[in-house]
Formats: C-alpha cells, sequence, structure tokens
C-alpha cells in the first residue's frame, strides 16, 4: 500500500497538470523550454516525474508481488469556472484544490502505512477521501466557489501491466464516472473498456453518417388542437438509419453527439433538412404552420446558434414563422445569459421558442416572466395515467394554470389514450401530441396526415395513421 499511496499521489498531480496545461497553454509556451519537474502554477510534479514514478513503483511491484493503484482526477465543470470568473480565478482556484490533494494523500498514506492494508477497497476509501477534500467549498477572492471531481481507478496488476494501459484504463474509468453523475469515483473493468470501444466505433459512424448525410433522417410528429380539430405543427425527431445496427432513436446517439463535437454538424444538419422539408409541404399546398426543431442546451454555449438558424432558413428560404425551437428548462437555468440572448434574438426574428419536458427541472419562473416563450410542453412523465394519478393533474394542472397566467400557450406530450386525454382537456389543455394521435411520420406521410385530420371530426380513431417510427 505504500507503494499503491506513492502512485496515488502521482495520479493526482498528473490530472492537475493536464488542466493547467490545457488551460495555460500560451503562457506555457512563453515559458520555453524551462525545464522543471513541477508545475508552476500549482507546484505539483508533472507527467514527466510522474511517469518516472510510476515505473519504480511499477517495478517494486513485480519484485515484492504488490498491488499499484492508479487514479485519473478530473475536476466537473472547471471550465464554466474559467469562462465565468476568468483566469486569475480559475489559477488561484486550482492551487487550492492541489493543496488539499496534498493534504489528503499525505493523510491517508500515513493510515495506510499504519494498517499496513493492501486490498482493493483500500483505493475506493482515498477516493472517498479525495471527493470529500475536494467538495468543500473554496473562497477565491470575493467569489465562494464549489467544485467536485470524478474519479477513475485502475490497478496493477488486474488492469494492466504497463504505464499506457493503467493509464487509458483509469481515464475510460473517470469518464464513467463522469457520466454517472459526477462527483464520485469508478474502478475500471473489462466491460467498461468494451463498452468504451463500442461507444468510440459508433462516434466515428455518427461522424461519417453526418458527413456523408446518408443516414440520418428526420419523422414528424403532428401537434393538434382537438378542441379547434387542427393540427397546429410538427415536431422534428432525428433518426439514424444505421447500416448494421438499424434503425436508432435518439436516446442511443443524440447523447454521444452532445459529449462530442458532433452535436454541432447534427443540429445544423437536422435544421437545414426540416426547413427544407416544409419548403416543400408548403409549396404543395400545406397549410401555413411551424416546424418545431429540438435545439440542446450544448447548442447554446455556441455563440452561432442564431447563425445555424439562419443559415438554414436562406438555404431553404424558408420564412421564420414557420420555424419553432424547443429547448429545455435545462438550457434556460444553466445557459441563462446566453440563452436568454439567443432566445430574444430568435424571437425578434419571428421564430417560435417553446420550453419542452416542462416541469422535470428546475422551473425558473422568473426567465419564463422575462423571456419571450411561446409555449410550454407538459412533459410525458406527467400524461402517462393522468386520469388515474392524482399527482401528475396537480401538476399538470399546476402548469397549465401558469401558461394561462403567462398568457402562453401550453401542450402536453405522450398523449396515448382517450382517458389522458379527456383529463387533459379537463384540465384546459386542448393542445396535445401523441401515439393517440399519430406516431411520428416519414416526410412523405405529413400532408396526408395534416388533411385527412383537418377534415375529420377532430376526434382520435385508434386507427390514427402513422408508422412505429
Ligand atoms: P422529446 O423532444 O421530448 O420528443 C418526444 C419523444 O416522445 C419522441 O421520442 C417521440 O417519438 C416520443 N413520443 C411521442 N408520442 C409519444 C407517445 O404517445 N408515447 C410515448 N411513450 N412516446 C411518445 P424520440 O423521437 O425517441 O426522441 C427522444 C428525444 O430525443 C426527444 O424528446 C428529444 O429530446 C431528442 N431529440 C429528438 N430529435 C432531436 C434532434 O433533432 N436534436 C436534438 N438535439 N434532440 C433530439
Ligand atoms: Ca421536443
Ligand atoms: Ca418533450
Amino acid at each position: 500500500m505504500l507503494i499503491a499511496a506513492i502512485a496515488g499521489v502521482a495520479a493526482i498531480t498528473i490530472v492537475v497538470m493536464v488542466v493547467v496545461v490545457a488551460m495555460r497553454n500560451r503562457s506555457s509556451k512563453q515559458r520555453g523550454a524551462r525545464v522543471s519537474q513541477h508545475d508552476p502554477l500549482t507546484g505539483l510534479i508533472n507527467r514527466t516525474l510522474f511517469q518516472d514514478r510510476v515505473a519504480s513503483a511499477l517495478t517494486r511491484a513485480r519484485r515484492d508481488g504488490g498491488l499499484v493503484t492508479l487514479m485519473f482526477l478530473d475536476l466537473d465543470g472547471f471550465k464554466d469556472v474559467n469562462d465565468r470568473f476568468g483566469h486569475s480565478v480559475g489559477d488561484e482556484l486550482l492551487r487550492q484544490i492541489a493543496g488539499r490533494l496534498l493534504v489528503a494523500l499525505r493523510e491517508t498514506d500515513t493510515v495506510a502505512r499504519l494498517e499496513g492494508g493492501q486490498r482493493v477497497e483500500d483505493a475506493g476509501r482515498v477516493a472517498m477521501k479525495i471527493l470529500k477534500a475536494v467538495a468543500a467549498p473554496y473562497t477565491v477572492g470575493t467569489h465562494e466557489l464549489v467544485v467536485t471531481v470524478s474519479i477513475g481507478i485502475s490497478m496493477y496488476p488486474i488492469d494492466g501491466d504497463g504505464y499506457e494501459e493503467l493509464m487509458s484504463g483509469a481515464d475510460t474509468a473517470m469518464y464513467q464516472a463522469k457520466s454517472a453523475g459526477k462527483n464520485t469515483y469508478q474502478y475500471f473493468t473489462k466491460s467498461l473498456r468494451d463498452r468504451t470501444s463500442d461507444r468510440l466505433s459508433l462516434l466515428d459512424d455518427l461522424r461519417a453518417a453526418i458527413t456523408n448525410g446518408d443516414q440520418l433522417r428526420l419523422v414528424y410528429q403532428p401537434k393538434v388542437d382537438v378542441s379547434r380539430g387542427v393540427v397546429t405543427g410538427l415536431e422534428a425527431l432525428v433518426r439514424w438509419q444505421h447500416p448494421e445496427k438499424g434503425l436508432l432513436k435518439p436516446r442511443s446517439f443524440v447523447p454521444l453527439a452532445e459529449e462530442s463535437d458532433l452535436i454541432g454538424p447534427m443540429s445544423q444538419w437536422v435544421l437545414d433538412q426540416a426547413c427544407r422539408d416544409m419548403k416543400v409541404w408548403l409549396g404543395i399546398g400545406l397549410r401555413p404552420m411551424r416546424v418545431a426543431v429540438n435545439i440542446s442546451d450544448r447548442m447554446f454555449r455556441d455563440t452561432s446558434l442564431v447563425e445555424s438558424i439562419a443559415v438554414s432558413l436562406a438555404a431553404a428560404d424558408l420564412d421564420p414563422r414557420h420555424l419553432e425551437v424547443e429547448v429545455t428548462e435545462r438550457t434556460i437555468t444553466q445557459e441563462a445569459e446566453r440563452a436568454g440572448r439567443a432566445i430574444e434574438r430568435l424571437s425578434d426574428m419571428g421564430i417560435k421558442v417553446s420550453i419542452d419536458d416542462f416541469g422535470t427541472g428546475s422551473s425558473s419562473l422568473r426567465h419564463l416572466q422575462s423571456l419571450p416563450i411561446r409555449a410550454l410542453k407538459i412533459d410525458t412523465s406527467f400524461v402517462t395515467n393522468i386520469h388515474e394519478r392524482k399527482e401528475s393533474a396537480a401538476i399538470a394542472a399546476a402548469i397549465i394554470a401558469i401558461a394561462q397566467c403567462l398568457e402562453i400557450e401550453v401542450i402536453a406530450e405522450g398523449v396515448e389514450s382517450l382517458e389522458e386525454l379527456a383529463r387533459l382537456t379537463e384540465l384546459g389543455c386542448s393542445q396535445v401530441q401523441g401515439y393517440l394521435f399519430a406516431h411520428p411520420l416519414p416526410p412523405n406521410e405529413v400532408i396526408a396526415f395534416v388533411e385527412s385530420y383537418d377534415r375529420s371530426l377532430s376526434f382520435p380513431s385508434n386507427s390514427a395513421s402513422g408508422s412505429s417510427q
């Protein structure tokens, strides 16, 4: 465990160093070839020294049959701190974090030696200690900051026997800890490696699919107003026709795109295609309405979102009055300033902005009041069996009341039964979307659906059109 503890200290060092290098690329270049074994900002050892220490720990472990634990740490949301408060606050925060890591690990080192333990679980205890030490609030200047860390753990000889292999295992486990919700640790396992390589190959496939533009498809789910008996709009939902895996739903690839650099190109493809389809339908007689596109909160971090939308509209020669964007509550609360400005610009252009999955995030009524939001979408989770679930009905009623007060539209999604529909209309929500009316439709079935729905007596029948896409 002495060995493990030494490697542990070193592992912490490298990650902090990586963060520093990423942020201070320029200044470290300017410092030129000044060779040092320590990071000038935090005083922690650098990658070269780290690698040496791991190598000697491994040599000793091979000789004495010990364990070596590598921990890979990555700060959660550190970039946001830098973006929001500037690099000098970020630097000072790093210095404080490094200080806490050193203290936590020095104590651990002693404890481990006293106990003389050398068990796999010991690493978890060390990780817990690091999580706790990092998560306590920091004071930097006038700012009170909270940062957490995600930790990946790999071990010699269980997970690999060389530096590269152990590092890559710890890195993989660290990403797993991130996707498990951050502020946690994760041991490396072989199935993790398999999953990671599946993920990477799917990412490559997605990149190719977007570049070639031949495997992505859009399907469109109608929004209907049952009191007026009309289709009020169409929501574009993306699908991926994967050459081997078949037709994939967004949940198996949109998160992947969001975590990588592919969300921008994917969203641009969706926007382009939706605008083009709408232009075609209007050209062949579709009654004027809007096509709605889902926009990830990640897109609001990208300042060119408004331009991307403008480009799609111009390329398709589509009037902005035929476009709607659906954003989530998270966009508005997490990206408040940037999202607020973007939403205002979109609204000024004539684009309608709605809030998707309303009620599932932290609803910010203040933002609702100050932003040009035109509609709230009641999330499926409150709609399912609403006629039998008092709590769901109460929440839906509250959302409907908020919309009425703000004089904006409200629409319920995921309506599957007549009972659900009846309860919703009783509560005052007559705009709905769901399998009861139509599954998402391929583009060539859209016009026929709209025409037949408009002509019918507005009441759904269970023979409602739609393929099961
Ligand atoms: P969402 O925006 O909340 O879309 C509604 C989802 O519910 C769609 O799933 C739709 O097919 C499904 N749905 C519609 N009616 C019913 C119903 O009656 N019952 C049930 N159980 N489900 C119903 P889908 O197409 O799998 O999309 C899932 C999510 O993926 C969407 O949730 C949206 O957040 C995201 N998404 C879809 N297309 C895009 C896109 O182009 N860009 C981005 N960024 N996200 C997208
Ligand atoms: Ca949506
Ligand atoms: Ca939704």
